[in-house]
């Protein structure tokens, strides 16, 4: 009898089996395939691994700028597909010594539900006070007959680049993988169904990014309507400048993900989200007593960062705690380059502060001129949103995003002194322009 089983070992069922162990509960957790979940074996970490590498190749490629001559690098997918492996192997082990150093009993087998408090896995029927479903996502498939493409599941065992590639959806994921692909000399062409990509990020980072990425062709407004061709495939677009037929050796679909319901749990009848994943509270209870839910599987927020936070409040409950998700507080992340990242909601009738990354000493210093700082606040002077587009803004984003969870107005923000020369000071001469004392901007 366990106080809490869990199913599926990404970040939100991994870091909930060893939160509620540390606070002494008895934890049983299930997974089917490697630990770590998508996050570490097929997503965040081996997506950030390659464009690690990529833009330490381009800035080699850039040496001269910096007063260092180098002859020209070399690049290869094998070589990085060979690094990531090495990386996710040492933390897939850390996890697994994790879950044993906490004392959480491992079921490495597809887990079925039963009851809320009956879960059946690998032959063996276990019985637990609570339940926390952590089973994450898939790519979304095409809705549309279509030959089989490649998606993100794919891209990382790859041992070469194809000399041209048709991303279907111009969000996250759609992005970096323009990104990878377009920096190692494939011809990337980003398809996107609205009228702009990323269309969750300020429309600035939108328009800046295909401005910036000048070497992918991104077509919005687009919607594809068919697929033929095993390679080289053929794409039929209807786009707002009339239907057109793109050729290209491989197609890559990004065009979101589907939340994964472990057996067993539809039977009985919880709440669903309109994209079929499961409905859940600020405390992260499905409609199903003792059930929680957290990460992907809800249907929202699809991030790692999101999914580890609600781990921490659904465990938090468990114990009897009343910590609540901050649903609108969630940070949006893109590892682009440069990198973009926002914190905060809708930015509609806020005043708005905003500071070029072109006019910051350190950016010059790294030979970077693109991006901006939007800083967004309400009539009675609090931050709302905070958006930029700069080297490391998915690092920069945290300090904002504290600063937006604390509810912090304009002048709070700027009471402590910025370090100088940094990538920060944009933050603080976005928020300074905001109030029409940055010094730094005519
Ligand atoms: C290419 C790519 C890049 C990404 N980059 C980022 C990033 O930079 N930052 C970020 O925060 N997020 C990123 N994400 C998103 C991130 O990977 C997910 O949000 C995160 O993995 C969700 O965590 P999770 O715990 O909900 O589920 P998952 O990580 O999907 O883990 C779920 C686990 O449950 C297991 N499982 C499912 N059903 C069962 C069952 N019935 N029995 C036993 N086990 C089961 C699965 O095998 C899986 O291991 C990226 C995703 C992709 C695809």
């Amino acid at each position: 009898m366990y106080d809490l089983f869990i199913i599926g070992a990404g970040p939100g069922g991994y870091s909930a089996a060893v939160l509620a162990a540390k606070k002494g509960l008895r934890v049983g957790i299930a997974e089917k395939q490697a630990l770590g979940g998508v996050c570490t074996n097929r997503g965040c970490i081996p997506a950030k691994a390659y464009i690690e590498s990529i833009n330490l190749y381009k800035r080699i490629r850039n040496a001269s700028r910096f007063g260092i001559e180098v002859g020209q690098p070399a690049i290869s997918l094998a070589a990085l597909a060979k690094r990531k492996e090495r990386i996710v192997s040492r933390l897939v082990k850390g996890i697994e010594l994790l879950l044993k150093n906490s004392a959480v009993d491992l079921y490495p087998a597809t887990a079925e539900i039963v009851s809320p408090h009956t879960i059946r896995v690998g032959g063996t029927t276990i019985e637990t006070a609570n339940l926390l479903i952590a089973t994450g996502s898939i790519p979304r498939p095409l809705p549309f007959p279509a030959p089989k493409l490649w998606t993100s599941d794919d891209v990382f065992a790859l041992e070469k680049a194809p000399a041209s590639l048709i991303i279907i959806g111009g969000g996250v994921i759609g992005c970096e993988m323009a990104h990878i692909f377009s920096s190692l000399g494939a011809k990337v062409t980003v398809i996107e169904a609205l009228d702009r990509v990323l269309a969750s990020e300020d429309r600035e980072a939108s328009s800046a990014l295909v401005k910036i990425m000048r070497e992918v062709d991104f077509i919005t407004g687009a919607r594809v309507c068919a697929i033929d061709g095993a390679g080289p495939h053929r794409v039929s677009v209807e786009a707002p400048d009339g239907a057109r037929t793109l050729e290209a050796e491989h197609i890559l679909a990004c065009i979101g993900r589907t939340p994964v319901l472990p057996p067993g749990v539809k039977e009985l009848g919880p709440d669903l989200r309109e994209n079929g994943g499961l409905k859940v509270d600020e405390y992260m209870q499905t409609t199903l007593p003792h059930v929680y839910a957290v990460g992907d599987v809800t249907g929202a927020h699809m991030f790692a960062y999101a999914a580890s936070k609600a781990a921490e409040v659904a465990v938090d409950h468990v114990t009897g705690g009343d910590k609540r998700m901050s649903f609108e507080n969630i940070p949006s992340i893109v590892f682009t380059d440069p990198e973009i990242a926002s914190v905060g909601g809708a930015y509609d009738g806020c005043s708005k502060g905003t500071f070029p990354v072109a006019a910051l000493g350190r950016a010059r210093t790294m030979e970077v001129n693109e991006g901006f700082a939007n800083v967004y606040a309400d009539a009675n002077g609090r931050l709302k949103r905070i958006s930029i587009m700069a080297p490391h803004a998915t690092e920069l984003i945290a300090w904002a995003g504290l600063a937006i969870d604390l509810n912090l107005s304009v002048e709070e923000f700027l009471h402590p002194p910025y370090t100088h020369p940094t990538l920060s000071e944009i933050l603080k001469e976005a928020a300074e322009d905001l109030l029409g004392v940055s010094v730094h901007k005519a």
